[in-house]
């Protein structure tokens, strides 16, 4: 069955409109993207030849604040996609309650086959087409799937010569000392096991005591089982993409995975090197096997769709919790076997609200032109994800609601008073 992320996240959406009441005019407006830019990048290829490249930038909501989102690289992007996580970022910066918006970009296209000279002039043509649409108050972009800091730079260095002076709020996810925050790269993954922590502490589980199977070794990832080895827990598997072979691969080592020599031996996109993997003692299977693990906690930290009703029966009856590192991991239609199951589950616009957190200290330290340590970053943050967890949690228990559900029910709310107050609707 394919699907449709905006549909699911469309079907999310219904679904808690109708549980908190939400009616006429401000339900409609939620319920899809307020702008969105289709357009082609011509760009001149290193052979001579110019190639066209369509992309996106979608605006879901910026009634809290100027939208706010990544820009991912990708030959499946699709501009359902692009709308899902744009409407996604609506409620992951209001259930986190930063002063932001939901936006997301995507460009079709595959960095892993082009020149950096290629990939600079792709961001640049993207920033020249955006240029009056961009801005610290108006949509600020950021990193996401196979989009890095130095592309964030060649966007940002490129709406600077348009603007005429510097803006290092434009954008997020820069290098140090380029306007970047300390602790921006591992934001994410560490959000993702700061709500964790959270939640195996509510239930009264030792995180030393638990085990973990991850799928995916890229930035979300490879942090997020960096911070729960640190923190006690065992990390048996990670699985990643391999370019070459156009398959998933699980590396598994039932005694722990020691993240960094696997790191070491990772290319830029995140896939690790089977052969060497195998020297190091890892077995290597099949892309699928993260899911069926014998462990407490499945952290999905790759791509969305991931876990589905005809593969859920995979998963091991020992699985308790599933932290959705990525965006949309689990398909809607797999939340009730999940929810009977007793599994819980923390969703992934909470659970993955680190990096865009952490962004928004980014904003704040280029406008006060002022940088914190990194301690300093990741104490905010902490904090930020457990006031946010912990009210999510709360209300779950008090309505009887799944955290998903629970989550939903803070962030519409959020949203749909910003909405209200504003006079839209
Ligand atoms: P990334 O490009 O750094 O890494 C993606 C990883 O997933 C790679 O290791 C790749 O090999 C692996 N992968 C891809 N397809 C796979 C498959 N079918 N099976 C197994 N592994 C597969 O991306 P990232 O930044 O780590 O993002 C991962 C997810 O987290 C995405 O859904 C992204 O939207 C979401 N996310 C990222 C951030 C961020 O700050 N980077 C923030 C919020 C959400």
């Amino acid at each position: 069955m394919a699907y449709n992320p905006f549909e699911n996240a469309q079907a999310q959406y219904d679904k808690v409109a109708d549980m908190i009441g939400l009616e006429g005019g401000v339900r409609d407006l939620l319920r899809s993207p307020m702008k969105e830019f289709h357009f082609n990048i011509p760009v001149k290829m290193d052979d001579g030849s110019v190639k066209v490249f369509r992309a996106f930038r979608i605006k879901h909501s910026d009634a809290r604040g100027p939208a706010k989102g990544g820009i991912r690289f990708h030959p499946h992007e699709t501009v359902d996609t692009v709308r899902a996580l744009a409407t996604w970022m609506t409620w992951k910066t209001a259930v986190v309650d930063i002063p932001l918006g939901g936006g997301k970009g995507g460009v079709i296209c595959d960095p892993r086959e082009m020149s950096p000279g290629e990939q600079e002039r792709l961001c640049r043509g993207y920033i020249r087409q955006l240029f009056s649409q961009v801005g610290p108050n108006i949509d600020v972009p950021a990193p996401d799937v196979m989009t890095n800091g130095q592309h964030m730079v060649w966007m940002m260095d490129e709406f600077e010569v348009l603007a005429g002076g510097r803006c290092p709020g434009v954008i997020t996810g820069k290098p140090l000392g380029m306007g970047g925050s300390q602790g921006r790269t591992e934001a994410t993954g560490y959000g993702v096991v700061y709500t964790l922590r959270d939640l195996l502490a509510a239930e009264g589980a030792d995180i030393a005591a638990t085990s973990a199977s991850v799928q995916g070794f890229g930035n979300v990832a490879e942090y997020a089982a960096k911070l729960y080895i640190e923190l006690g827990g065992r990390v048996v598997c990670v699985s990643c993409w391999d370019h070459a072979d156009g398959t998933a691969y699980t590396f598994r080592k039932a005694d722990g995975c020691d993240i960094g020599a696997l790191v070491a031996i990772k290319d830029k996109f995140g896939s690790i090197d089977k052969a060497k993997a195998a020297a190091l003692g890892y077995e290597i299977l099949p892309g699928e096997a993260w899911l069926s693990q014998d462990v407490d906690i499945l952290i999905p930290a790759a791509m969305e769709n991931q876990i589905t009703p005809e593969n859920f029966p995979l998963i091991s009856k020992r699985v308790r919790f599933i932290a959705e590192g990525a965006n949309g991991p689990v398909t809607p239609d797999c939340d009730p076997l999940i929810n009977e199951a007793g599994i819980q589950l923390i969703p992934d616009f909470l659970c993955n609200a680190g990096g865009v957190t952490c962004s928004y200290f980014e904003q704040v330290q280029c406008n006060m032109n002022y940088f914190w340590s990194r301690e300093e970053v990741l104490e905010k943050l902490s904090l930020t994800m457990s006031r946010a967890f912990a009210a999510v949690y709360v209300l779950a228990k008090e309505q009887g609601v799944s955290l998903r559900d629970a989550a939903y029910m803070i962030a519409i709310r959020r949203v749909a008073e910003a909405v209200q107050l504003r006079g839209w609707a």
